[in-house]
């Protein structure tokens, strides 16, 4: 069982969280969803309440390790922060991630003050899970606290290496880590059946090993998204300029095989939205997945497949979604997607979300608030489908 943060002593500590906010801006800079920083004020919030001193870290997109440029700055994120913890004290901003000014504002901190680090990614270290880096980070603190399910599949210094240098009495999984966690393993090892898997997105190679693990588990699997195509063409059917892996036909056939076996019911769309082109400003057809144009390409899953999957999903008890069932950014090619949305938060199964895309698909439908459960992970959620152990879950474990 995955040790939290009640199962440890952090009254007065110095307290090391690493969050995950890694949060979507628009062009303009501003959050547009700042779901992982609500996320993770249920873990701050008990710290402070325990007179902690308390070190935010957390990752924030590609930066150039060495290059400080602003727009990967957490200086915006902190702020947020701020407004929504509604504290009177002031949150500290480091003007570096292990430097003389995190040093400094890190030994002034009184109990119940915060202090956010820049962007770890700041610091080439971090990526490379390097030693010496995660000694500076574990400096700051007492405790380890990991909160950051959303980095958790990466073996990096601050969610691995760091781990390392705390024993069982001063680390463990904060608040959210150990919900996400506690949620997929529920689902996937005790589900209220019919259990269906809805599984989309661009390629079957990013998902080929979910899909596998989640044949042994589900009653039903409904495949949309660029996915499909690869499928249908071991079908047999032309899929025109759709997008495909041919090398790994063999492997969808095996799938297709592997679910008839075990019984698992197996949907593919039987229409699409198909287009001569990748782009908005293209004129579109409803076709059935049997008469697609040897040049056009499908886009997005149909009127006719909505209704098939509507009652597919009907019976369900439990429901794990992952992928867009087509471009969804794109207006004209986004209604497959938002329509499984609605489906899936009209049921009266338990639904789990799987983060990223699929996050964003539900919160445009307007649907977030029906759904049991949407993950704060994508990469992650996924690799516990696949029944990895998450690199972070492990050095905690350690
Ligand atoms: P993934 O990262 O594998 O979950 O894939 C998400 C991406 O798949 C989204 O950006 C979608 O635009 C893309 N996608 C979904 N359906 C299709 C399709 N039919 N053709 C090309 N890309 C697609």
């Amino acid at each position: 069982m995955l040790r939290t943060i009640k199962d440890i002593d952090i009254d007065g500590k110095r307290v090391f969280i690493r969050c995950d906010f890694n949060v979507p801006k628009d062009e303009f800079g501003n959050i547009t969803d700042d779901r992982r920083i609500r996320a993770a004020l249920h873990t701050i919030r008990y710290c402070i309440d325990r007179e902690c001193r308390i070190i935010l870290a957390s990752h924030y997109e590609r930066p150039e390790p060495g290059k400080y440029e602003e727009k990967y700055s957490l200086r915006p994120i902190a702020k947020r922060l701020h407004t929504l913890l509604k504290i009177k004290n002031e949150l500290y901003m480091a003007n570096d991630v292990v430097g003389p000014d995190a040093k400094e504002k890190a030994s002034k901190l009184q109990p119940g003050d915060i202090l956010m680090l820049e962007n770890l990614r700041y610091e080439a270290g971090e990526t490379a899970n390097d030693e010496t880096f995660a000694k500076e980070l574990a400096s700051f603190a007492d405790v380890y606290i990991n909160d950051a399910f959303g980095a958790c599949h990466r073996k990096h210094a601050s969610i691995y290496a760091i781990a390392m240098q705390f024993d069982k009495e001063h680390k463990a999984a904060g608040f959210l880590l150990s919900k996400e966690v506690n949620f997929f393993s529920k689902v996937l090892e005790d589900p209220i059946r019919p259990f269906i898997a809805v599984v989309g997105g661009s390629k079957v190679s990013g998902k080929l090993q979910a899909l596998n693990n989640l044949l042994n588990k589900v009653d039903k699997v409904i495949i949309g998204g660029g996915m499909a195509f690869t499928f249908l063409k071991a079908q047999g059917y032309e899929i025109g300029k759709s997008l495909v892996e041919d090398d790994l036909i063999d492997e969808a056939r095996d799938i297709m095989e592997k679910a008839h076996s075990l019984g698992v019911k197996f949907y593919l769309p039987v229409d699409f939205v198909v287009a001569p082109e990748f782009s908005e400003n293209t004129a579109v057809k409803y076709l059935p997945s049997q008469e697609i144009p040897h040049d056009w390409m499908g886009l997005d899953t149909g009127p006719a497949s909505s209704r098939l999957f509507r009652e597919v999903l009907n019976d369900a008890q439990t429901i794990i979604w992952n992928g867009p069932m087509g471009v969804y950014e794109m207006d004209k090619f986004s209604k497959g997607s938002l329509m499984m949305s609605h489906h899936i938060a009209e049921t009266h199964a338990t639904t789990i979300v799987g983060g990223g895309d699929t996050a964003d698909v539900a919160q445009r439908a307007g649907d977030v608030d029906e759904m049991t459960f949407v993950s704060t992970g994508g990469g992650a959620s996924l690799k516990l489908i696949e029944g990895v152990k998450l690199p972070g879950i492990e050095a905690l474990e350690k």
